[in-house]
C-alpha cells in the first residue's frame, strides 16, 4: 500500500501542528476544523481502517485517547466532544490510515453535526443479529 500523507507528517515530511507523540501514537491539530482545538490521534501503524489495525496499536491509542481528550478540552474551554473515526469512502474516511478525531462542541454552531436516523430494533432481528456477531467473535 502506497503510503499516506499521515505517514509522511508522522516521519516529520509535512508539517503539522504536533500536540502528543509517544511510540505508537502521534497526534496533531487537523488542518480544517470543525471547531477549535479539533485534533487527530493516529497509531503510528499504517494500517488503513480500525479492523485491521493491531491490538497493540490499538491499546496504545485507547490508552491516551482520554488524556488527550481532556487537554484539548481544557486548553478550548470546551466541556462537550465527539471523537470519530471513520472506515471507508462510504463512511466518510478521505485518508486510508486510522485516526480518532476528537471535536470539541463548545455550541450549536461548532463542532460535529450529526445525522442520525434511527430505526427500531425488533426483538427476532435483534437476536439473530447478536448470534450473528457472537459466532464471527468466536472465531477469533
Ligand atoms: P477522515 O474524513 O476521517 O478521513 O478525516 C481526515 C481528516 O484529515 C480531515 O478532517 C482533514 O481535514 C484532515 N487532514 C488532511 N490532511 C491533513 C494535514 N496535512 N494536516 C492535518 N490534517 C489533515
Amino acid at each position: 500500500m502506497s503510503e499516506t500523507i499521515f505517514t509522511r507528517i508522522i516521519k516529520g515530511q509535512i508539517p503539522s501542528h504536533r500536540v502528543y507523540e509517544d511510540e505508537k501514537v502521534f497526534a496533531f491539530l487537523d488542518i480544517a476544523p470543525l471547531s477549535p482545538g479539533h485534533t487527530l490521534v493516529v497509531p503510528k501503524e499504517p494500517a488503513a481502517t480500525l479492523d485491521v489495525l493491531s491490538e497493540e496499536s490499538a491499546a496504545a491509542v485507547g490508552r491516551v485517547l482520554p488524556r488527550i481528550a481532556r487537554a484539548v478540552m481544557a486548553a478550548t474551554g470546551t466541556r462537550d466532544y465527539n471523537v470519530l473515526q471513520n472506515n471507508g469512502a462510504a463512511a466518510h474516511q478521505a485518508v486510508p490510515h486510522v485516526h480518532f478525531h476528537v471535536i470539541p462542541r463548545p455550541d450549536d454552531a461548532r463542532g460535529l453535526g450529526v445525522g442520525w436516523p434511527s430505526g427500531r430494533l425488533e426483538a427476532d432481528a435483534g437476536k439473530r443479529m447478536a448470534a450473528a456477531v457472537v459466532a464471527e467473535l468466536a472465531k477469533g
